[in-house]
C-alpha cells in the first residue's frame, strides 16, 4: 500500500486554503493509503521562535480541524514532529546532501523571507527548514504528498537529496516522492492576494462564525471597475469567482453566471450573497464537530500516534545510518 504524508505548520487554525488545497485530497486518500499527517511545530518554530506559546496553543487547533473535516485517527497516523527526534537527526545527515546556493534558490523560501522581512537576518533554521521537510518524508518512506502548489520546490528539493543520498552510499534506502495538488493549487486570499494565508491574515477560517463569513465575503475583492450593476465585469481576479469555482457544487450555474457579469446587468452583492450560503452551509458542520470535540482527548490521541510514527522513523533511522556505516 503506497503511503502519504502531509502536514501543517501549527501558526493558527487552519482556512479555506487548507482545506481545498490539501484537507480534501487527505480525507479521500485516508481510505486507499498508508497516511501520516505530521503537525509541524518544529518547523513553525524556525521563524517563531519568539513565540513558543502561539506553537503549543496552535497544535490543538490544527488537531480539530483535521477530525472536524472527517480526518479519522484510526485510519491516519497525526503526529507532532517535535515527538519524534528522530527527525531532527536524519536532518543533519540531509544537511551535508544540499549546498547553501542551492537552498538559497529555493523560491518558496525566498518568497517567504521577503514577505516576513527576513533578507538580511534569515535564521539557518529557516532558511534549511526544506532539508527538514526531507527527513519528514523519507521518514515515512512517503510517495505521495497531497499539497498546495507553493510546496512543488519542497518536493523537487526532497528528491535531489533523496538521490543524492543513494547515490553517495549506494544503497537505495531512500524512497522518491510524488506531490499530488488538488483542483484548487492555490486559493487566493479575500483581498485578492495570489494566496489565502494564516500569515497574511486574508482567509476564511474552518472556525469562523457565520458573522464573520458574512464579513469575509462582504470584504472579497471583485472587479474595482464594476460599478454599477449594468457595467460589464471581469472574472480574472475576481474573489468571488475564483471562491464559487473552488467551493460552488453547480460549475455550470457559476459558467452562466460569469457570462452574464463579463456582459453586465449582475451585481456582485447577488454574487457575494450566493457564495455566502454556500460557504456558510459548508462550514457549518465543520465548525459544529470541531466545536464538540475534547480537547484532554486529543492531547492523549496525538501523544499515541506520535509513539507510532516515532516507531517508524526509528527504522528510517536505522536503515540511514547503516548505509552511511555509522551504525556503531
Ligand atoms: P503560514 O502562513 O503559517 O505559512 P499557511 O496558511 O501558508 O500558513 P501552511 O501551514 O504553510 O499554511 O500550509 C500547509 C499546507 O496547506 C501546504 O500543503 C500548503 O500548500 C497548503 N496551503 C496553504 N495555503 C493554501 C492556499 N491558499 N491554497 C492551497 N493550498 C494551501
Ligand atoms: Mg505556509
Amino acid at each position: 500500500m503506497a503511503i502519504v504524508l502531509t502536514g501543517d505548520r501549527p501558526t493558527g487554525k487552519l482556512h479555506l486554503g487548507h482545506y481545498a488545497g490539501s484537507l480534501k485530497n487527505r480525507v479521500k486518500l485516508q481510505d486507499e493509503y498508508k497516511s501520516y499527517i505530521m503537525i509541524a511545530d518544529t518547523q513553525a518554530l524556525s521563524d517563531n521562535y519568539e513565540n513558543p506559546e502561539k506553537i503549543k496553543i496552535s497544535i490543538l487547533e490544527v488537531v480539530k480541524d483535521y477530525l472536524a473535516v472527517g480526518i479519522d485517527p484510526k485510519k491516519c497516523t497525526i503526529f507532532i514532529q517535535s515527538l519524534v527526534p528522530e527527525l531532527a537527526e536524519l536532518t543533519m545527515y540531509y544537511m551535508n546532501m544540499v549546498t547553501i546556493a542551492r537552498l538559497g534558490r529555493n523560491p518558496t523560501v525566498k518568497n517567504e523571507m521577503q514577505q516576513k522581512g527576513m533578507e538580511e537576518s534569515v535564521p539557518a533554521g529557516f532558511f534549511c527548514y526544506p532539508v527538514s521537510q526531507t527527513a519528514d518524508i523519507t521518514a515515512f518512506k512517503a510517495e505521495v504528498i497531497p499539497v498546495g502548489e507553493d510546496q512543488l520546490p519542497m518536493i523537487e528539493q526532497t528528491n535531489e537529496i533523496v538521490r543524492r543520498f543513494n547515490h553517495t552510499y549506494k544503497k537505495d534506502v531512500l524512497v522518491e516522492c510524488e506531490a499530488m495538488l488538488s483542483n484548487v493549487r492555490r486559493l487566493v486570499g479575500i483581498d485578492g492576494n495570489a494566496k489565502a494565508s494564516k500569515s497574511l491574515n486574508n482567509a476564511i477560517f474552518l472556525d469562523d462564525d457565520e458573522s464573520v463569513i458574512k464579513e469575509k465575503v462582504d470584504a472579497m475583492y471583485t472587479d474595482p471597475q464594476h460599478i454599477k450593476v449594468s457595467d460589464p465585469g471581469h472574472v480574472e481576479g475576481n474573489v468571488v469567482f475564483e471562491y464559487l469555482d473552488a467551493f460552488y457544487s453547480d460549475k455550470q450555474e457559476v459558467e452562466d453566471l460569469k457570462q452574464q457579469y463579463i456582459k453586465g446587468g449582475l451585481g456582485d452583492s447577488v454574487l457575494k450573497s450566493m457564495l455566502f450560503d454556500c460557504l456558510k452551509d459548508m462550514l457549518k458542520p465543520i465548525r459544529e464537530k470541531r466545536r464538540s470535540l475534547v480537547e484532554s482527548e486529543l492531547l492523549q490521541m496525538l501523544m499515541d500516534l506520535s509513539k507510532v510514527a516515532r516507531d517508524v522513523a526509528k527504522d528510517t533511522l536505522y536503515d540511514v545510518k547503516e548505509a552511511i556505516g555509522i551504525n556503531y
